[in-house]
């Protein structure tokens, strides 16, 4: 099925082996992930119920390093996403040129109808589930969608009670009190922004004169939102679970992302119920207008942004695509299917593997300062994150030019394929 995620990576994986240098037995084993780990989750919910849940913990591929990858709640989780999910962070993390193998993990839970205390009990009860596979040296989670910071507190607390003392470096993504480091939250964000300026350098064109959709304003969108839009750019819609904002003049982003914060839907904020101190009156746009979430996508615009879940653009509604680029904020957000309809429309791809490596290129940051005992500030390390995200960027288009590929994605896992089986090669098959 071409919408299964997993079938979905291993299709662009195919796509690339044909101009990747790999040996086909190799590339074989790269289909495969390690191991994945499904718990049963039983917790007692604020409401004195019991609710028994279900959680895994993919990992990948460890040739290049530790694993590496973020958690995710939400109630559509299965365990082939999981591993689509994991194998889609080994690729991230050897274009990225980390050392660091790929993971994920996922809860199938609806965090929305938990309470606070559900979700802390959820959360360690999952990473006692997982701590014997997790570890500073083995696997490292981090957030994904519906974790945040406080969640990675529970987590690296939940590991540390067992293990007897603190132990920051087992999670990334942490609050800054307990090891976090300052830019991860942005991270994300800042690495679409990032990426989005260079694919318009490439491109010889100017990013203020573009307009951008973007569907999602969660943690990724909103940051890529804020920063394209101080970055010149025009953003002029935005969406949530409750549907897009539209105006062809540009949103109040600044005041859409404090209604956000505060706690507000798009759907509110467009019917002028707005929250966190913004008022229509006191912003300087016009109202925006209400569409749906499928509108946004087909809107014409040069630049989309899917940053919110897989699957979001498909052989269905690629045709109606009016967008010259396209950023994956999100991971996996293009079908196969659709993705060989864009190129063969010639629409700019900037695959997820890199636009989205920001968070993780981050994460290994906070790793490496919790490694050292020693914090950097801000400016070091978004100006670590520029160059690294910026370097592989380059490689990318570089790999695009010279082999003249048929997009950018298959150039980015020409890339990470090539690093992964190398490490592969150079440490040989076990016994
Ligand atoms: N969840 C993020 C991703 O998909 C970040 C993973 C990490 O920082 O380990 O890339």
């Amino acid at each position: 099925m071409a919408d299964d995620p997993f079938e979905n990576m291993l299709a662009q994986m195919d796509r690339a082996e044909e101009y990747a240098d790999v040996d086909h037995g190799v590339f074989e084993r790269l289909k495969h992930p390690e191991r994945t780990l499904k718990v049963t989750l039983p917790v007692e919910l604020e409401s004195g119920e019991v609710e028994v849940f279900e959680g895994y913990r993919c990992q990948f591929d460890s040739a290049r390093g530790p694993f590496k990858g973020g958690v995710r709640f939400h109630p559509t989780v299965t365990q082939r996403e999981v591993e689509a999910l994991a194998g889609w962070m080994t690729w991230k993390t050897a274009l990225v040129d980390l050392p660091y193998g790929g993971a994920k993990g996922g809860v199938i839970c609806e965090p929305k109808d938990l309470t606070e205390r559900d979700l802390e009990r959820l959360t360690r009860r999952y990473t006692e589930g997982i701590r014997r596979m997790i570890g500073p040296e083995i696997d490292v989670p981090a957030p994904d969608m519906n974790t945040n910071p406080q969640t990675m507190a529970w987590m690296m607390d939940t590991y540390s009670m067992y293990e007897g003392y603190s132990v920051p470096q087992v999670v990334t993504g942490k609050p800054l009190e307990i090891g976090g480091t300052p830019g991860r939250v942005e991270a994300t964000g800042r690495g679409v922004s990032l990426v989005t300026e260079r694919l318009f350098e490439y491109l010889d064109r100017d990013l203020s004169d573009t307009t951008i959709a973007i569907q999602g304003f969660g943690n990724v969108g909103s940051n890529a939102a804020r920063l394209l839009d101080e970055g010149g750019a025009n953003v002029v819609a935005t969406s949530d679970v409750s549907g897009a904002a539209y105006d062809p003049n540009g949103l109040d982003v600044a005041a859409l992302g404090a209604h956000v914060d505060a706690g507000g839907l798009v759907e509110e904020y467009v019917a002028g119920e707005i929250r966190g101190g913004a008022s229509t009156a006191d912003s300087r746009w016009d109202d925006p207008d209400q569409i749906t979430n499928a509108e946004l996508l087909t809107l014409d615009v040069d630049v989309l942004i899917p940053a919110a879940v897989e699957g979001v653009i498909t052989a269905d509604n690629v045709d109606d695509l009016r967008a010259s680029a396209v950023v994956e904020a999100a991971n996996g957000p293009t079908t196969v299917a659709a993705d060989k309809a864009l190129t063969e429309r010639d629409i700019q791809v900037v695959p997820d593997i890199l636009a989205n490596a920001g968070g993780v290129i981050v994460s290994y940051l906070e790793w490496v300062q919790n490694a050292q005992e020693f914090s950097w500030p801000l400016e070091t390390v978004n100006a670590e994150l520029e160059r690294r995200i910026g370097s592989a960027f380059d490689k990318t288009v570089e790999q695009y030019d010279t082999k003249e590929l048929p997009d950018l994605r298959t150039a980015a896992y020409t890339l990470a394929l090539e690093r992964t089986a190398k490490a592969h090669e150079y440490r040989g098959l076990f016994p």
